[in-house]
């Protein structure tokens, strides 16, 4: 995390900051800036994502502040609403929100350029808890994979407004976390062991960059070192270069996201990403490591199903499908692939009930429940993955 935005984000949360923790209570489990801004609210078993973003009038929204929109959600849950309780916390944070946020610097942004940033950054923490025995990590802070479709476009680029950095387009800006291993060993000895996630929410840890920079081959050291299960995802086939290090840890996940079995649409929606033949070279490599295997179908793409079934049921123990849910934003590039067919609901449905029915019939589990624990952990005593990789990032 940037330290400048952290220092902004004390100042508009000081007061839930300064809280203390009562199990009777709701109280911050953790926050981050990487992605917007971010808050883990606990209250004994119970897990709330807060998520601050950018006013946007037309995004959605559980409350708007003059300068925010308030997402929320109850963490693995499987998309349930928020309770009567839920909703009342979420509207006090709302309130305070709004009453400090009138305190915050409105910093000057450079003019919007086309040129490409890669900034190392050294931060102060890195390790982010989401409920007990399970954090994630960012490794890098934005993406040079750059896929027009993802999710994380917006939201990262809040914390970059806030320190009044130049507006890049996504996938021409990446922070490198150089001394995020360094950090990392720190945390891991005050922390109990348990899962870590290193999944594409707005970055993908195995992008062109971690050739250079080895930020995420660092971690993964770490984390097997200290007896912590990694649960990687990503688009590139150089994920396999670090199994024999993946497979000294205990517990670890690797997932591919593969979202569909035909390289010219792979090529139509996510260009720089790798081609679909050399994911699932390294989802067989990665299973024949004895590494437990996932892929995440998302964002659910031109395809032909039972060819794609076919291609990963063998190499993993779960998958989870996920539609594309910025289709009207992402309409040229359904152009681009001539499949403006697909942009319906109806060939989703249809396409992700062919993945489901054709998954399960060769004895994949299929999460439905935005936790991959339960699928990744049958018949298995060791900790295995949990956490939010749905989106289209
Ligand atoms: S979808 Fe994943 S790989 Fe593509 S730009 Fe976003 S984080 Fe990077």
């Amino acid at each position: 995390m940037s330290q400048a935005v952290d220092a902004v984000v004390r100042e508009l949360l000081g007061p839930l900051l300064c809280a203390q923790s009562s199990g009777a209570r709701w109280r911050l489990l953790s926050w981050d800036v990487d992605q917007g801004i971010t808050l883990t609210l606990s209250r004994g078993e119970r897990l709330l994502f807060v998520e601050l973003s950018p006013r946007d009038d037309a995004g959605p929204a559980f409350a708007r502040t003059r300068r925010f929109n308030l997402t929320a959600r109850p963490a693995f849950t499987g998309g349930a609403p928020l309770s009567p309780e839920e909703r009342a916390v979420v509207t006090q944070l709302a309130q305070l929100v709004a009453a400090r946020e009138g305190a915050l610097p409105v910093v000057a942004r450079p003019a919007a350029t086309r040129q490409s940033l890669v900034r190392e950054i050294e931060v102060d923490r890195v390790l982010v808890a989401e409920g007990a025995g399970h954090y994630y990590i960012n490794p890098y802070v934005g993406c040079m994979i750059g896929c027009e479709f993802c999710w994380a476009a917006t939201n990262a680029d809040l914390s970059r407004a806030l320190e009044g950095l130049p507006e890049l387009a996504w996938g021409r800006w990446v922070d490198v976390k150089v001394n995020a291993p360094e950090v990392l060993r720190r945390e891991l000895a005050a922390h109990e062991p348990g899962v870590v996630r290193m999944s594409p929410v707005v970055t993908d840890p195995y992008q062109p960059l971690e050739r250079k920079y080895r930020v995420t081959r660092g971690c993964v050291r770490e984390l097997g070192d200290a007896g912590f299960s990694p649960a990687i995802l990503t688009r590139e086939a150089r994920v396999l270069e670090d199994a024999p290090l993946l497979a000294r840890c205990p517990g670890a996940a690797v997932g591919l996201s593969i979202p569909t079995d035909d390289d010219a649409v792979r090529e139509a929606f996510e260009p720089a990403a790798s081609p679909i033949e050399e994911r699932l070279g390294a989802l067989r490599g990665l299973a024949a490591a004895g590494l437990r295997t996932f892929v995440i179908v998302q964002p659910v793409l031109p395809m032909n199903p039972a060819r794609l079934v076919e291609q990963i049921a063998p190499y993993v123990r779960a998958v989870r499908i996920d539609r594309m849910h910025a289709r009207a934003r992402s309409r040229h590039l359904y152009e681009r692939a001539g499949r403006l067919d697909a942009m319906s609901d109806e060939f989703a449905a249809a396409t992700e009930a062919a993945l489901r029915d054709g998954f399960r019939a060769k004895g994949v589990a299929v999460d439905e429940l935005d936790d991959l624990a339960a699928a990744l952990a049958a018949g298995d005593a060791a900790p295995a993955a949990r956490g939010s990789t749905s989106r289209d990032g």
